[in-house]
């Protein structure tokens, strides 16, 4: 008896379904794509429980007739394509045919369409690929399909999916793509009875990219236009003053399909801001290349998310030079309207109107994946210094922190267990434990003068010689722990608002902040949702200066994502790291005598003064004796004096 037999059809579609559909996003995807290759004014995405309860897509397309309706749900059924040569000439999204066979196959699954010049309508449903139900009936033009309980027959997959707010923000990432790439039809997207959007169909790029991704970027839009002989690249990319931590707002299209993970494509974009932006930093862009379908293969990923491109390296070169010429004549042009060079040193008696106009960048804060200086004015005329503080010290004493320190630790500091274990910090190799208590005992008992270098180092004599610090990351890692202590023991400080602050989020970070919302409360936010993406705040945290409430907020869900997103960091620590950064002192501010002690006293309070939640050093000794030999100061030259 042979020991190999071949699968029911119902079961191979079903293991093959495992190929197209993952997870919610991935239905929503693919039934977008089939109805915009059906040419909608509407396309509306309903979904509830983000998509496990219900997916639903409704257009106002072409519609199928029954036959083909019938069809559509077996596998390799497609209107599309009838020989693999018709690759080359494709204009849709679809063309394999598996799709609504897949989804058919591991949801209950219905499906309604008519053509405008159909009287009635057909009803399909099918329950894990079984036809339960075919019937004609009255229905509106186009075509609406309901899945319900996806993957209801994979338990393993069920259990498998992400949290609600995860996958929410996928649904809203793929919605954004598809409506960015497709201004002439209007997208509207429900969730569980929440309007999320409705974007109105015939407005430009820069009118979407306000309605997804918020004003600011809107206004930082450079357009971007090159036709060579093999293709057109057009779109938008951000002002080198606009830039994120996260490389999401970077988004190709490929003949208007969303492109996944180009490593090349994205490659020519940060090296044209190449000196423009700093390392870590990623400027938005929608960029559109319109290529000869038979110059490239779309055939290559089994969710149709990568692009094989013929010539990659003329699309590369291309974009670096068009990129590259936009930025220079956009430098140049707001040179001429007065912007300043980050790396003009600012006089010391600058005062703080001033300061916050020039808005002077904060160097250094780009290293170890710490947060980025977004530049009001870009650099004009040299390219901005690299800056990190390393740098700086370097140039101060021909030493980088790493040297000073020993083998400083660089990484992020992962999780809560090792920060629990380390009792006084991370090791300085030069210094022991007894030492550092030495250290700390010494400042906070004999309150030395303390200087304040460019609003942005304190020095403090120590009785082996100097202690820097850095004001901003100190600062940080105080309310590091503070936080993470309160977020523990559920006992904010929080202040109440005189009068709560309506603010307009976007659809991701309220997905964000319902994911959150118990940490959010045990940190100090007390927010309300209030309906769409509004929501209140009614209070804050006591550490956060009244007037930031909102940008705040904002900040911290940004940056939240960016530590989330490591993996290194509990969602905890991740939420305490993107508060801390943002409620921080900044380097810049000026600080009095009294402020520096208490925060070099709070500091020396915390478990880890050394090292900031990123990693990067907090505090940097340089002993009199290494001073001595820096000066050429031998124990011979000393006794002369
Ligand atoms: P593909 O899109 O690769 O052709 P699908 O399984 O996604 O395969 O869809 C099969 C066929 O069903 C399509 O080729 C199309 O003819 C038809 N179809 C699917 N969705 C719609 C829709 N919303 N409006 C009109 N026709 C549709
Ligand atoms: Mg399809």
């Amino acid at each position: 008896m042979s020991i190999i037999h071949k699968l029911s059809p119902a079961l191979a579609q079903k293991i093959a379904a495992g190929e197209v559909v993952t997870r919610p996003e991935s239905v929503v995807k693919e039934l977008i794509e089939n109805a915009l290759d059906a040419n909608p004014t509407v396309l509306t995405v309903v979904i509830k429980q983000a998509g496990r309860a219900l997916i639903q897509v409704i257009d106002d397309g072409d519609g199928m007739t029954r036959e083909d309706a019938e069809l559509c749900v077996e596998r390799h059924a497609t209107s599309k394509l009838n020989a693999f040569d018709d690759l080359d000439t494709l204009h849709t999204y679809g063309f394999r045919g598996e799709a609504l066979a897949a989804i058919a196959s591991v949801s209950q699954f219905e499906l309604r369409t008519r053509r405008r010049t159909d009287e009635l309508g057909t009803f399909i449903k099918i329950e894990g690929s079984i036809k339960r139900e075919v019937r004609s009936e009255a229905c509106d033009e186009g075509t609406a399909v309901y899945v319900r309980n996806l993957f209801f027959n994979v338990p393993a997959r069920r259990k498998f999916m992400k949290s609600e707010a995860t996958e929410f923000k996928h649904i809203v990432d793929t919605v954004s793509r598809a409506a960015l790439a497709n201004l002439h039809v209007r997208f509207v997207l429900v969730s569980d009875h929440d309007m999320v959007f409705d974007l109105p169909a015939y407005r430009t790029l820069p009118e979407r990219v306000e309605q997804i991704f918020g004003g600011k970027l809107r206004e930082a839009l450079l357009p971007v236009e090159s036709v060579t002989q093999k293709f057109h690249l057009h779109g938008f990319i951000s002002a080198p003053s606009f830039v994120k931590r996260v490389r999401t707002e970077q988004l190709f299209f490929v003949n208007n399909r969303t492109v996944h993970s180009s490593k090349g494509l994205a490659f020519a974009v940060t090296n044209a801001y190449e000196h423009l932006v700093e390392k870590g930093a990623f400027p938005s862009c929608f960029l559109f290349i319109d290529i000869d379908p038979s110059l490239i293969d779309v055939n290559v990923h089994p969710q149709k998310l990568e692009v094989k491109f013929e010539d990659e390296r003329a699309i590369i070169d291309e974009i670096r030079r068009t990129l590259a010429s936009v930025l220079q004549k956009a430098t140049t042009q707001s040179a001429s309207e007065g912007a300043m060079a980050p790396e003009m040193v600012m006089p010391a008696n600058i005062n703080q109107t001033d300061r916050a106009r020039l808005r002077f960048p904060e160097y250094g804060k780009a290293e170890g994946g710490a947060p980025i200086p977004s530049f009001e004015k870009i650099a004009v005329g040299k390219p901005p210094v690299q800056g990190s503080n390393s740098h700086t010290i370097e140039r101060m004493f021909g030493k980088s922190p790493q040297d000073l320190f020993g083998n400083t630790s660089t990484r992020l500091i992962p999780n809560e267990k090792s920060l629990n274990e380390s009792t006084g910090g991370e090791p300085l190799p030069q210094s022991s434990q007894a030492e550092r208590s030495a250290l700390r005992s010494e400042v906070l008992a004999e309150k030395p003068l303390l200087w304040q270098l460019h609003n942005k180092y304190i020095f403090c004599q120590i009785k082996s010689g100097l202690m820097i610090v850095d004001q901003h990351v100190a600062h940080e890692r105080i309310l590091y722990e503070k936080i993470l202590a309160s977020l523990e023991n559920g006992n904010p400080q929080s202040q109440e608002l005189l009068f709560p602050q309506a603010v307009e989020l976007l659809a991701k970070e309220v997905a964000t902040i319902r994911e959150l919302h118990d940490q959010l409360e045990r940190l100090g936010f007390h927010l309300r949702f209030f309906g769409g993406t509004s929501v209140v705040i009614d209070a804050v945290p006591a550490d956060v200066k009244s007037g930031s409430e909102e940008s705040i907020l904002r900040e911290m869900l940004e940056s939240f994502e960016e530590y989330d997103r490591l993996g290194t960091f509990s969602q905890r620590e991740a939420l305490a790291a993107g508060f801390s950064c943002r409620a921080a002192i900044k380097s810049g501010d000026k600080l009095g005598q009294q402020e520096m002690h208490a925060l070099i006293e709070q500091l020396f309070q915390t478990r880890m003064p050394y090292v900031c939640p990123h990693g990067r050093p907090i505090v940097i000794k340089l002993t009199t004796d290494e001073l001595d030999r820096r000066f050429g100061r031998t124990p011979v030259t000393q006794s002369m004096n």
